[in-house]
């Protein structure tokens, strides 16, 4: 058995060796953790990396068959896609993080056997919020990975165990920066098929982090189950009770949150994870719905499978979040905290008339990009030029930033 392993494993690689957890990576502060340096595949770190050679609009034309077009607003805004909608599992899972979508979809595919193993992220037995990369073999190991781990996780880590299991048809469900890396290195791992069903993915940050953004905002730290920045503009934290607790975005403490979220979060672009075949966010949907984006055939193909399992309706896009993004740049940057009672005040008004749907999502997008621009700017500007996608310097350039 561990002669055809290692007979197995292929020339390129056989000779890196990951690095040890804790030690300085290739992409240093700009690292999210994505996991491929843990193992042999940092051979490839230089062209997989997202930080060290950001390569969406390549990778796109690949696994896609086009690159997005600029000149389209969903696509410039979204990625290449071929159907949006909103949807929501007729019956959720309980504790998950929203209805449930993602799980169910890694279930089935288990048990039609049309994947031997899913890579998710399940959590330690200590913590929580302590991610614990897996690769789920039945239903059971994949809803033990249900709800998000809202910290870095080093999805990638399990990619030698790919190729010591054997397996050959997997799905790996994965966030931006570790899809990235996870295509570049994709025709090296040795499987028939890989699907890759991705989330959203902005303003993550590491277990230490996690705790101070909890510590300054929720009113009860220990107990928060999950939250989410939510589309009323609200941040919802749920708690062990059940109960959930509400915070206007305008009132989070930006002055003590600047330096929470992770150098590589404050530094991507690639927050709607153009490179999964299937995206399940909630961003682009009505409260309540979650968001479907399918990018290609592969990932029309994984939709069918749950389609008896959800209702779906249209997208829908309302208002106009050109004036509130405007205003939130100086904010941010000033790291402004408005009074709580001033806080709740805007953000009522905010919800009633402000944007909904896809606008919303575009709000948000808008927001972090001219954000993490200024980030890169003033913190890595030789990164500027290659490291922001063109389809960001567009959205971008919609704005007025502090420094121009
Ligand atoms: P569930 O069935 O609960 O499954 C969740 C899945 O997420 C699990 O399979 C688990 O393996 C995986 N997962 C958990 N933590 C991580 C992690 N740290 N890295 C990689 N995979 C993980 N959607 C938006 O529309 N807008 C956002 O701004 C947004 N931000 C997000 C930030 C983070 C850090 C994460 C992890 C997700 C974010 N999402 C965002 C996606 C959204 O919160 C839900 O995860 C998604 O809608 C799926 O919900 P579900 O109920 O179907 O998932
Ligand atoms: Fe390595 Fe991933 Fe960190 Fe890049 S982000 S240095 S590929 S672990």
């Amino acid at each position: 058995m561990t002669s055809i392993q290692s007979h197995r494993k292929p020339k390129a690689h056989s000779k890196a060796r990951g690095l040890k957890r804790g030690s300085r990576r290739p992409a240093k502060e700009l690292c999210s953790d994505c996991g491929l340096c843990d193992t042999y595949y940092i051979h490839y770190v230089r062209k997989a990396c997202a930080f060290i050679n950001q390569q969406i609009t390549e990778l796109e034309t690949s696994i896609h068959g086009k690159s997005r077009n600029l000149d389209n607003e969903n696509e410039c805004y979204f990625g290449v896609h071929q159907e949006m909608i909103s949807a929501r599992k007729k019956v959720p899972i309980e504790g998950a993080q929203w209805t449930g979508i993602v799980s169910t979809l890694a279930c089935e595919m288990l048990e039609r056997g049309l994947v031997e193993g899913v890579v998710c992220v399940q959590n330690t037995k200590e913590d929580r919020f302590d991610p614990m990369p897996v690769i789920a073999r039945t239903s059971e190991e994949v809803l033990a990975a249900r709800v998000n781990k809202p910290t870095l996780s080093p999805n990638l880590s399990i990619l030698e165990q790919i190729e010591k299991s054997n397996l050959k048809r997997l799905l790996v469900i994965g966030v931006g920066c570790q899809i990235q890396a996870l295509r570049a290195v994709e025709k090296e791992l040795g499987l028939e098929k890989l699907y890759v069903l991705g989330t959203p993915c902005v303003d993550n940050v590491s277990r230490e982090g996690l705790q101070k953004f909890l510590e300054t905002t929720s009113r009860s730290p220990d107990t928060v189950v999950h939250y989410e920045f939510m589309q009323d503009f609200r941040v919802h934290f749920k708690h062990e009770d059940g109960s959930v607790e509400k915070v206007p975005f305008f009132g989070l403490k930006t002055n003590k949150l600047k330096d929470v979220f992770a150098p590589s979060c404050m530094s991507c672009f690639d927050y709607v994870n153009s490179l999964a075949d299937l995206v399940v966010g909630y961003m682009g949907a009505e409260f309540g719905w979650q968001w479907i984006m399918v990018r290609n055939e592969t990932g029309k193909e994984m939709l069918g499978l749950i389609e008896d399992q959800i209702n779906t309706k249209p997208v829908i896009s309302h208002g106009n979040r050109k004036q509130a993004v405007q205003q939130s740049i100086p904010a941010y940057d000033q790291g402004v905290t408005l009074p709580m009672w001033a806080a709740k005040l805007m953000g009522v008004v905010i919800e009633r008339v402000g944007p909904k749907g896809l606008e919303y999502a575009r709000f948000s997008i808008d927001s972090h990009f001219t954000r993490n621009y200024l980030y890169l700017k003033r913190n890595h500007p030789k990164k500027l030029e290659n490291h922001v996608p063109n389809y960001a310097k567009k959205i971008v350039s919609q704005y007025q930033l502090p420094d121009q």
